[in-house]
């Protein structure tokens, strides 16, 4: 498996690279945004180490660059900036995880493990209720063999919800998978939903996304008694 590391500190490259490698990975490395952005527009990587200050274009424009080229490659991004703020660009912009400097290698390392196997979990998976059908591996949305479009984070939500099929899943929950902070934009997760059923359930008789009141939301095919 190979993965790239872009970063500009020597240091920490280095440091990084030969934990990698000690753990039986292939490591490219970059040192300046540019080149990386080449590197990972040229070769396939099984994941990409992201630093944020980089000599040449930033980090956050590497990520969008490379979404905007439809590349799923998982994305951990690295930052001396431990703020909410720079958390959520690096997410909305497309990475997978986030990690602030310092850090552990070891808690690096079990990061990069867990993003690949989710990856290679999505890469097999094909998720179905009723006539909705979730690629996970191309992050295709079709219902009734139609494919919708949707945003980053309305896929995300969409595949949180069918993970756990049919089990209801509270709001905090929601926000905490997807957004990782519990305590900011208490009405982002009822947004998100409102977005998601005009793409997933407008126009269809059978409406999938349930609110479970007082609880949270579920996916599923309604019961009979969960009519109005
Ligand atoms: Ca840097």
């Amino acid at each position: 498996m190979k993965l790239l590391v872009i970063e500009d500190e020597v240091g920490i490259l280095n440091m990084i690279r030969r934990g990698l490698e000690a753990a039986n990975y292939d490591v490219d490395t970059a040192k300046d945004g540019n080149v990386g952005l080449e590197m990972a527009c040229e070769h396939t990587y099984s994941l990409i180490i992201l630093d944020l200050m980089l000599p040449g274009i930033d980090g956050w424009r590497i990520c969008e660059s490379l979404r905007a080229r439809k590349s799923r490659v998982p994305i951990l991004m690295l930052t001396a900036r431990d703020t909410i703020q720079d958390k959520v660009r690096g997410l909305d912009t497309g990475a997978d995880d986030y990690l602030a400097k310092p850090f552990d290698f070891q808690e690096l390392l079990a990061r990069v493990r867990a993003l690949l196997r989710r990856d290679k979990m999505h890469k097999t998976r094909t998720i179905r209720v009723a006539d909705l059908e979730i690629d996970t591996a191309q992050r295709r949305v079709t219902r009734g063999g139609v494919e919708i479009g949707l945003s980053h984070r309305e896929y995300e939500l969409l595949e949180a919800l069918a993970a756990y099929e049919s089990q209801v899943l509270t709001r905090e929950a929601i926000q905490e998978r997807i957004w990782m902070d519990e305590d900011s934009f208490s009405n982002t997760v009822d947004v998100y939903i409102g977005l998601l059923r005009k793409k997933i359930d407008a126009g269809h008789s059978v409406k999938l996304i349930q609110t479970v009141r007082g609880v949270g939301y579920t996916l599923r095919v309604p019961e009979a008694e969960d009519a109005f």
